[in-house]
């Protein structure tokens, strides 16, 4: 009979498939004590076993070499990494011993008691290392039991399960699995970043799935709305047929713009950059015609590893994706750890009470100016190979500015004096993305050579809403008057002053807001490359000059709904 349930979207894609059932058999551990005769038979049972599951994530490792991004290969590495974690291990060697419990008992507790400690954090990202745990832990209790963890997907197949690893899904879609359904997970995980960039549908947080689904169910799901449908019935199978000819029809449409400009209507060309984490990311862009990189994200070399990447390993992943923008530009911002981006590398501190008004961004990298003299030095030898800017994130003021650019010139002056080859110029910008940075702009923009606009904190510090919180969804808008209005007048200033400035923040990737965007004066805009085409197409159905003349209705509306209106008002039509 048919059922609706809902999940959270994570990775856009419908899918129509037979539910395959991975069942959490962690969940069926009842406590078993065992004999004190027993133990360190019973501790030698769970040693081979984490020894099984260590030859297991070695040999995974070998398999995936080269089908995955370096930051994705970092992930099936840090799953190696949990295995040697005397946190997990001699946990439950104690708990073997003083229970004393069965292996499996110890293997449950420890991980009740782990997932306890990351369940209270505030912290989303690290919450949803659970994941990794959980993954780890279904691995060495499947050893235990001489059981395959990761069921051969079949063609055709949804897989229903309570989490899943990033690895695995490579796997599972080579397997011709086209769809993942997860009882727990979070749209922030690894498994979520994996799943985007393999395309492959992903709905998390779908307990409800794994209860009300059974192996071979006709599953339905749609990883954009997080909607599932189990037996869907004649007029669902057709609303899904036709939203997939729909979504194919559109990306037709899309790719014939991979060569075309991103020009307004009046003929005024919008520079779109692209923001990237990886290279692949940079691949993308490069194929879509982006203008360049700008923001790379370098924070993403630094998390999910328990050591400080160092000038080598930084300066070959940025050189890495200069050459692969081919002389297009590249701005690597630096260090932004903190808050809803933590780290493992210990320089973050834990403690802070309030982490987004806390040691983040270039307040950090200040902090340890080691750390960020060995960044610099890193992008600066990067530019040897194609033009590249620097980008300060969490400004807040002059000094800042004024002590990056000099440790900057310092960094050029004594690579040039080690003979290296350099580019002539390295511009410097700050991101504007703190209330107060954007008020004092005309204090410090005289040190700038460009610009970015930093909408995701931007809008967190102006309304006082913290981005990463889903019960503050309706709050955490840029459509606000005070948003708007500080936007024009970064905008304002920095035209008056012919620096260039960028918008990098998620609203750029929003083809509805692009009318928005530039009747405030905007003219680049940086996003994910996987947006890169449905904004050039918003772009091209623009006429600069209309939108520019009616900013100050814009600027007049009251509240969101006004705002609303002149959005809906100047909607682009499709061509
Ligand atoms: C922003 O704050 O808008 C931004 C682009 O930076 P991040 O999302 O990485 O904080
Ligand atoms: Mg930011």
């Amino acid at each position: 009979m048919r059922k609706q349930l809902s999940g959270t979207a994570a990775a856009r894609g419908c899918a129509l498939g037979r539910a395959r059932m991975r069942l959490p058999h962690r969940l069926d551990i009842e406590a078993t004590e065992i004999a004190a005769s027993d133990i360190d038979a019973e501790i030698a049972r769970f040693h081979a076993a984490v020894d099984t599951v260590r030859t297991e994530m070695r040999s995974l490792r070998d398999r995936l070499q080269g089908a995955l991004t370096p930051e994705l290969g970092e992930v099936v590495e840090l799953h190696a990494l949990l295995l040697d974690d005397p946190e997990l291990l001699s946990g439950i060697d104690t708990l073997i011993r003083t229970g004393p419990y069965s292996a499996d008992y110890a293997l449950r507790l420890q991980r009740n008691r782990i997932t306890a400690v990351f369940e209270a954090m505030d912290d989303a990202y690290l919450r949803s290392r659970i994941d990794d745990i959980d993954h780890i832990i279904e691995r060495l209790h499947a050893a235990l039991h001489s059981r395959k963890t990761l069921l051969p997907g079949v063609s055709g197949d949804i897989l229903v399960t309570d989490s899943v690893a990033p690895a695995e899904l490579a796997q599972l879609q080579a397997q011709g699995v086209v769809g993942v359904v997860t009882a727990g997970g979070s749209p922030l995980s690894h498994s979520t970043i994996m799943a985007r960039s393999l395309h492959l549908p992903l709905v998390v947080g779908a307990n409800q799935a794994l209860l009300k689904a059974k192996d071979g169910d006709v599953l339905l799901m749609d990883g954009s709305s997080g909607l599932l449908i189990l037996e869907p019935d004649a007029g669902d199978l057709r609303d899904h047929h036709e939203r997939v000819a729909q979504s194919r029809q559109e990306r037709r449409q899309l790719n014939r713009l991979r060569r075309e400009p991103s020009r307004t209507l009046d003929g005024i060309d919008i520079k779109l950059w692209a923001n990237a984490e990886t290279r692949d990311d940079a691949s993308e862009a490069h194929t879509l015609g982006a203008a360049g990189i700008g923001l790379f994200r370098s924070e993403f070399l630094f998390l999910g590893r328990s050591d400080l990447p160092d000038e080598e390993t930084q300066f070959r992943a940025y050189r890495d994706v200069v050459l692969a923008m081919t002389g297009r530009t590249v701005t690597i911002r630096t260090l932004d750890l903190g808050a809803d981006k933590a780290d493992r590398s210990g320089l973050v501190v834990r403690q802070e009470a309030n982490p987004a008004l806390g040691l983040r961004g270039v307040r950090l990298s200040l902090t340890h100016a080691g750390l960020l003299r060995t960044q610099l030095r890193a992008i600066v030898r990067a530019s040897g190979y194609g033009p590249v800017r620097v980008l300060v994130p969490m400004v807040s003021g002059l000094e800042e500015v004024r002590t990056v650019r000099a440790m900057l010139e310092a960094s050029i002056a004594e690579l040039r004096a080690e003979g290296r080859e350099i580019a002539p110029k390295l511009p410097l910008g700050a991101m504007i993305e703190v209330p107060s940075a954007a008020l004092a702009l005309p204090t410090f923009i005289g040190l700038t050579d460009f610009l970015a606009i930093g909408s995701n904190d931007l809008v967190q510090y102006l309304l006082a809403a913290d981005r990463t919180n889903e019960a503050l969804d309706s709050l955490f808008t840029p459509l606000h008057p005070a948003v708007l209005r500080v936007l024009h007048e970064v905008i304002k200033a920095a035209n008056r002053r012919g620096i260039p400035l960028t918008l990098c923040g998620e609203i750029a990737a929003e083809p509805t807001l692009v009318p928005l965007l530039l009747a405030l004066g905007l003219s680049e805009l940086s996003m994910h490359p996987s947006h890169l085409l449905e904004v050039r197409q918003a772009i091209r159905g623009c006429n600069l000059a209309g939108l520019r003349a009616a900013a100050p209705a814009l600027l007049r509306a009251r509240n969101r709904a006004g705002i609303e209106r002149w959005v809906a008002a100047h909607r682009v039509q499709p061509d």
